[in-house]
Formats: C-alpha cells, structure tokens, sequence
C-alpha cells in the first residue's frame, strides 16, 4: 500500500475496513464517501483556513476528516461509534491537529466543546457527511444552540436539502425551511449519487451549506410562539390558514377575532400556509402574540 494515499481512495477505505473486520452498521447511518471529487466540493465550501476550525460530526473512518486535516488549523471529529475509534486513531496519527472525541453528537454540551477546541481559531464550521436518521435533529441543535458557526456545510438526503432551501408557493417549502432560514442562509452546493459511498445508500444525497446568520432576517417578539404559530399552521397541508390557525387557537368561538388578527398582520384567511414568507409569520405570531394567544 502506497503509505500517501488518501483514506478515502476506495481502495485504502476497503483496506482498512477488512484489516479491522468492521462491519457497517446500518443503523448508524454508515455509508462512507470515497469520491476525491465530492470530498474536494464539501470542504471547498466552508472556505477554510489554518486560521480557522471545523467540527466534524460522524467522522466514520476518517475520509472527510483527513481532508478537513489539510486545510484547517483545527479540527474536531465526533463519532458515536466506539469500533471505530481506534481505526480513526490510528487514520489521524500523521495529523496532530485532529482531535477524535467518542460521544453522541445530540448528548454533548456543544458550547463546553467549542470552548475547549476552538479557544484559539477566528471561526468554526461544521463539516460533516451527516448520518441520515438523525439529520434534523443535529441541524437543529446546532442552529438553537445558537453557536458562534460561520457555515454548516453537510451531506444530508436530497429530499431534506430540497426543503431546507425551498421558497414559499412550492410543496417543499414548510416549517423545516422556515427554521433552518430563519437561523441561517441555505444554498445547495450539489447533487449527490448513491455511487460515491460503500455501501451506498438507497436516496439520492445533496450537499448543503448554510451560513449562520448573526442575526434572524425578521423581528420575532417569541421565538417558541413563532415556531409554534408555523408548525400550527402547516398541520393540515390543503387546509387553509384560517382553518389550521382555528383548530389550535379558537376552539368553538373566535372566527370573528380569528379574522381580525389576519387582517391586522395583513394575511388573506384562504390562503395556505406553504405562500407565507418569513416575514408574514412572524408578523402573525407578532399579532398573536399581542392579543395574548400564548398563555
Ligand atoms: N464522515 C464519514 C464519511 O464521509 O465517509 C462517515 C459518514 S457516515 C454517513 C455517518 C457517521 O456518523 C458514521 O460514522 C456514524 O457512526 C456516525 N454517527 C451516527 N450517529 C451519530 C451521532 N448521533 N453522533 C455522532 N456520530 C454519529
């Protein structure tokens, strides 16, 4: 074996897989990249330096990681999956600015780890080639947690990069898009076959960066209430707004106050929840929010 050859190559990867007789496990959603190509795409765009860092979650045999290696001053990779500690140990030796920490991703206290990894960089991105089963939720601790990010850049399942970046008026475009736009700026970088993993999975898979935002793009009085008036109103997808709005806020009475409220934020009752930009629901949750709908 040529000692320089990437991990990632398909030939190095099956190498190390049968040296350690690892087995994929399906439920942790291990599908491994071994495309120069891809790989080259994600880390290009987080826009890494030496100066920055990157954190990596699911680092599997270290594909993405080695390549994070090379372009970052400091990395921190978090895989779930003891078996593979030892292999990514081993994979980073030539790379001393690797730190592998073996936890669950939705268990660790991100900002203890940011400030223990990354006390000395200018900006942290995350960059991960993510498990599918869990996807939304990690994205979404991470973007809550409002931690001090430049870029998520991840390989997610093609459908949920779709509804991420997903404009009103479209059937894509839901509650997920409006939590993942409301903290951050989404743009599919590209699509992605099934070929380029081992063993590849059964959906298609696209890469997603999203830039943090500092600060939201719209004036939301209550954070909670406003992802509670969004998810309400998309509950029945053909229902209209009013409908959808009623069955959660008005029960029995109220059409008429139901009614008011939407002209005050200035939003026809007919339409569906899927036209409504940013701005409109938090205008409404706005409204609901003064005529005291959260208590
Ligand atoms: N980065 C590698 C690559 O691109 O070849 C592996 C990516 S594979 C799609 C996902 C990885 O995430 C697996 O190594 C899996 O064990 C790990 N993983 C799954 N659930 C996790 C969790 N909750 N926290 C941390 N790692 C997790």
């Amino acid at each position: 074996m040529n000692i320089l050859e990437d991990v990632s190559t398909p030939r190095r990867t099956k190498e190390i897989i049968a040296r350690h007789g690892f087995k994929f496990k399906k439920s942790l959603g291990q599908n491994f990249l071994i495309d120069q190509n891809i790989l080259g795409k994600i880390v290009a765009a987080a826009g890494l330096d030496e100066s920055k860092g990157a954190l990596e979650i699911g680092p599997g045999i270290g594909a993405l990681t080695e390549k994070l290696a090379q372009e970052a001053g400091k990395v921190a990779a978090v895989e779930i999956d003891r078996r593979l500690i030892p292999i990514l140990r081993e994979v980073m030796e030539p790379y001393p600015q690797v730190n592998v920490i073996q936890g669950d991703v939705l268990d660790l206290d991100l900002r203890a780890l940011f400030e223990a990894e990354f006390g000395d960089v200018s900006g942290v991105s995350v960059v991960a080639n993510l498990p599918y089963y869990v996807t939304t939720p990690i994205l979404m601790k991470l973007l809550e947690e409002k931690l001090p990010l430049e870029h998520i850049v991840v390989m997610i399942q093609k459908e949920v990069a779709q509804r991420m970046a997903a404009s009103p008026g479209g059937k894509e475009y839901g509650s997920l898009s409006i939590a993942v736009q409301y903290y951050s700026k989404p743009e599919l970088i590209c699509m992605v076959p099934p070929t380029v993993f081992i063993p590849q999975p059964n959906v298609e898979s696209a890469v997603i960066r999203l830039t943090v935002r500092d600060e939201p793009p719209v004036q939301v009085d209550d954070e909670a209430f406003f992802f509670e008036v969004v998810q309400s109103s998309f509950t029945q997808r053909r229902k209209t707004i009013a409908n959808n709005l009623k069955s959660r806020f008005f029960s029995g009475e109220g059409r008429e106050t139901l009614e008011r409220l939407l002209a005050e934020a200035e939003i026809e009752p007919s339409r569906r929840a899927e036209t409504l930009s940013l701005e409109e629901f938090a205008r409404l949750s706005n409204v609901f929010l003064g005529a005291g709908l959260n208590s």
